[in-house]
């Protein structure tokens, strides 16, 4: 960008009319202590969104070009002394030589923005240690899961959250109206022992993917060693037969849909355990066992995993013609044909058994894609409570039932043929049956009247052995009361 780019607010000022207990944002001056690329991307977003910025540097006439023009670049102390908000976009390891403009800081609020580059890095977050500096001013914490790319970009391009918390309310809600003009969603973070959490955040690697990913890659090395034990090392033990070819492509695809089968069961099997605690108990008011806490809390991601291998085994079942393996063994296949004289090879069933396979793998698919769009927050965030619980819980269901139909047609009679059990090792396909037709099972069993009544009731708050008060009418027509199990 250049610098008369810069100078010209992207966004435009926006309009405070109508809004009287706001202070126009192109009133306020907002300070940026350091010249670094976070002060710079900070700087020209404050700029963009009409506030009057005054960057503290330690050596205004080198840094002044980065910033623009319409941003004033002065010293430290002069920038301080001109504004009551300000940024500090400095290291942590920087703070104490800040100290010398304690006097000229007393009074202010500081904004702390920085990260740490290892969890729980010091014994006290970088704010509690900024404030124990300045005790005079009122400590920030908020902005530093922002990266200085989303603050140039505009939060249109990133993400829009910005975690704020402080022990001072006033102080915090100055600076949430500054997040929110300059396009960001403030989220109050409550007090200043929130601050270490903040700073954790943007070093935190895909906390809520963890588990599901190793859960993926542990349920695709169990399938795959067991697809390469049937398709390649029994061949080779027996016929000696190398076809060690078929590890790239046809291990990987037979192994792709049974992860993706067995982590789509594996979505709702936790609703179908939490509901048989619910009838065990007789209560929704007991907490259930962390391991299931998390497993409810992990099914979002579990479930776009399911998809993301559902959709590699499409891709790849696309790309099983294009190989050469398959083009010599279809040359094969006809030339003994034709030295047989054989002219019809039609097998009506096989016929049958690949079309109704492949449609219905193609509906379970499009369901699951439909599952993973209405997961994104934007697409949810559109969608009321209902809508969401139809597409999420019922459509999983039936994208649920229909690869169960997928699973069955390709196996078709197979499981019945001794062939197929090589080192008397099941088909992979019959062992992934297993969970998911739990789970379906489990779901008739729960919508039986007399059991569906029950949960019902334990989910709209009654439970088991609970004494609850009583209004009767009697005889007379009058009513009494008392109390009687609700259990009875
Ligand atoms: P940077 O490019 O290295 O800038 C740091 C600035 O600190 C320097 O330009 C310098 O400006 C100033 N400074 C003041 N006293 C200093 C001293 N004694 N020694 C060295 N520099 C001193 O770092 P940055 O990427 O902008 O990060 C600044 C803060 O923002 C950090 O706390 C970081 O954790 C946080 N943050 C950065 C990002 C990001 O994407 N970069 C995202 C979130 C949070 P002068 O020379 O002009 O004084």
């Amino acid at each position: 960008m250049s610098r008369g780019d810069m100078a010209k607010p992207l966004l435009g000022h926006r309009s405070m009319e109508g809004d009287p207990d706001s202070t126009p944002a192109a009133s306020r001056t907002i300070g940026v202590l350091g010249s670094g690329d976070f002060a710079r991307s900070l700087a020209i977003r404050l700029v963009c969104s009409g506030f009057k910025v005054v960057v503290g540097s330690r050596n205004p006439k080198r840094k002044a070009s980065l910033f623009p023009s319409a941003a004033e670049v002065t010293f430290q102390a002069e920038a301080v002394k001109k504004t009551d908000i300000i940024f500090v976009a400095v290291f942590r390891e920087h703070y104490s030589t800040l100290c010398d403009l304690a006097d000229v800081l007393a009074g202010k609020i500081l904004v702390d923005v920085s990260n740490n580059t290892e969890i729980n890095h010091h014994k006290e977050s970088n704010a509690e240690y900024l404030a124990s500096l300045f005790p005079a001013c009122t400590v920030v914490k908020g902005f530093n899961v922002v990266s200085a790319w989303t603050l140039q970009s505009g939060a249109r391009d990133g993400n829009k959250q910005v975690l704020i918390c402080s022990n001072n309310q006033e102080a915090k809600r100055t600076v949430a109206e500054i997040a929110q003009l300059m396009g960001f969603t403030p989220v109050d973070m409550g007090c200043m022992s929130s601050a270490c959490e903040i700073e954790n955040i943007p070093l935190r690697l895909l906390p809520a993917w963890k588990i599901p990913i190793f859960l993926a890659l542990g349920l695709f090395l169990c399938f795959f060693t067991y697809n390469l034990i049937r398709q390649v090392i029994h061949p080779y033990i027996r016929e000696q037969k190398n076809k060690l070819y078929k590890i790239p492509i046809e291990v990987v695809n037979t192994t792709l849909p049974c992860v993706a089968y067995v982590m789509l069961s594996l979505v709702y099997l936790p609703g179908v355990l939490a509901a048989c605690l619910q009838l065990y108990h007789g209560t929704k008011y007991r907490r259930f066992p962390d391991w299931l806490d998390q497993w409810l809390q992990h099914r979002k991601q579990i479930g776009l995993l399911s998809f993301f291998c559902a959709a590699l085994h499409a891709v790849y079942s696309f790309c099983l013609p294009m190989r050469r393996s398959h083009r010599y063994q279809l040359i094969e296949t006809a030339v003994k044909q034709a030295v047989e004289k054989k002219m019809n090879v039609w097998v009506e069933e096989e016929v049958w058994r690949m079309e109704i396979y492949i449609s219905v793998g193609i509906i379970a698919l499009g369901l699951l894609s439909l599952l993973a769009i209405t997961s994104l927050p934007s697409i949810a965030n559109s969608l009321n409570w209902r809508e969401f619980s139809f597409i999420q819980s019922t459509l999983g269901f039936i994208a649920l039932v229909i690869s169960t139909l997928h699973t069955l047609t390709y196996g078709w009679s197979r499981a019945f043929d001794e062939n197929q059990y090589k080192f008397y090792l099941p088909p992979t396909y019959t062992l992934t049956l297993l969970v998911p037709c739990t789970v379906i099972l489990a779901k008739v069993i729960f919508n039986l009247p007399c059991i569906q009544q029950r949960l019902l009731r334990i989910r709209r708050g009654w439970e088991k052995g609970r004494y609850v008060k009583f209004v009767l009418p009697s005889a007379t027509g009058e009513y009494s009361s008392g109390e009687t199990s609700s259990n009875v």
